[in-house]
């Protein structure tokens, strides 16, 4: 699941020669976002994946087990492959002892999205209504939550259960269960196997235990997208000790992921430099962001000058690239942290990491506590993603050009604040 992550839609990318001072391809921000989703849907997703392959959902079944006798909701939901987005009608599940309601006032559009509906992964359970950086107001909780109240504002992300009895589970990294329920398009274990069916939808019920609260301050348009882009490097910064001030770290790729973590390296008193293939992206990354400084992969100069530099690297770019040239900025015993999912695999020489004892790591999202602890952080500095805010009537034109990685950095979609039609 890591979700989250991206399509190489972007710049076209050029494939670098794979050697130390090769040329880096590093394709733009899209490339991130999308197969980094991809990484959390396939890990999640994969035993689903199997089983809906030996048993195939039909419309009509699906559309049955969305009516589960709660509140009557109404989002977009994809029917097909073609991923087109349509209004939809179904109910929400009868709120449970630990369940709160959640009006959705917006949600992000994650390649993950993009991915789930046109089906690139072969998981769709259609109708797959998408969505998985919530924003909302709680309107009503079960008798035995503590945490929340009507009237809170509070995030849901990329999954809303899990098993709650393993290794995982019981140390509080919920998002590497085996049996996590993604938001959208996963498959609910409690409740027959139902598909989930996410944020793009007026209403959602979760188990307050996957709920999170959204500091008083923040603007929740732009904290949706922190739900799931945000804690996706904010998680790997806090477990690899890149958030102490005076401590370099390397952006990779500028996109939805790339753009949040500058803020957060900024916010922790780092020294922040951008890595891209598009020179273009220079002012933005220093004068808009905030970064220190911006290489550009495919100037070996450039590169050779930051040779040994760098404590961390955050990697978040889903197109295939070379990343021996990355590791040769990390100081000795530095780390790379890997989020962008390219499909195909990349080529380490031992003589990037074996001599200066230097890590690679992945990472897929962030537990439940990294998410909360991620938008206190957030609030406390004022940090949100860059967004672009819609109607759900524009959601269909947003996925084209999220596709061709035309927007900065994230469609968000205003959903309290749209009329979701007449539901079929
Ligand atoms: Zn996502
Ligand atoms: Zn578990």
């Amino acid at each position: 699941m890591s979700h989250h992550f991206g399509i190489g839609i972007q710049s076209p990318a050029r494939l670098p020669a794979p050697f130390p001072g090769a040329l880096i391809v590093i394709g733009a921000r899209s490339f991130a976002v999308r197969e980094r989703n991809n990484l959390a849907t396939a890990s999640v997703a994969a035993a689903s994946h199997s089983r809906a392959r030996r048993r195939p959902r039909a419309a009509t079944a699906g559309q049955e087990m969305d009516q589960q006798g709660g509140n009557p909701a109404v989002g977009w939901a994809a029917r097909d492959a073609t991923g087109v987005l349509s209004p939809y009608g179904f109910s929400r599940r009868v709120q449970s002892d630990d369940d709160v309601t959640i009006k959705v006032l917006y949600c992000g559009i994650c390649h993950t999205d993009l991915h789930v509906i046109k089906n690139y992964w072969g998981s769709a359970k259609y109708p797959v209504v998408p969505g998985h950086e919530i924003v909302g107001t709680v309107t009503d909780v079960g008798s035995g939550v503590t945490k929340f109240k009507a009237g809170d504002t509070v995030g849901v992300g990329y999954f809303v259960d899990s098993c709650g009895s393993c290794e995982c589970c019981g140390n509080g990294h919920e998002n590497y269960c085996a049996g996590v329920v993604l938001t959208s398009n996963g498959v609910d274990h409690a409740r027959g196997g139902a598909a989930t069916l996410g944020g793009f939808s007026d209403v959602i019920v979760v188990r307050e235990h996957y709920v999170v609260r959204v500091p008083d301050g923040l603007s929740p348009e732009r904290t949706a997208p922190l739900l799931c882009a945000g804690v996706t490097v904010y998680s790997p910064m806090m477990r690899h000790a890149l958030n102490q001030a005076g401590k370099h770290l390397g952006v990779v790729g500028l996109g939805g992921l790339g753009h949040v973590a500058v803020k957060f390296g900024k916010a922790f008193g780092m020294k922040v430099t951008v890595i891209s293939t598009s020179p273009s992206k220079r002012q933005e990354a220093i004068e808009h962001l905030g970064a220190d400084e911006f290489l550009v992969s495919s100037d070996p100069e450039q590169m050779k000058a930051a040779t040994g530099t760098m404590d961390g690297i955050i990697d978040t770019v889903s197109a295939w690239h070379t990343i021996t040239p990355l590791l040769m900025l990390l100081k000795p015993m530095g780390q790379m942290v890997v989020v962008g999912v390219p499909n195909k695999p990349l080529e380490l020489s031992v003589y990037a990491i074996v001599p200066g004892g230097k890590g690679i790591a992945g990472n897929n999202v962030g537990s439940v506590g990294d998410c909360q602890a991620m938008l206190e952080f957030a609030g406390k500095h004022g940090i949100g993603a860059e967004v672009e805010v819609i109607k759900m009537d524009y959601v269909n034109t947003a996925l084209e050009r999220l596709e061709k990685n035309d927007v900065r950095y994230r469609f968000v979609i205003d959903v309290a604040g749209s009329s979701l039609g007449s539901a079929a």
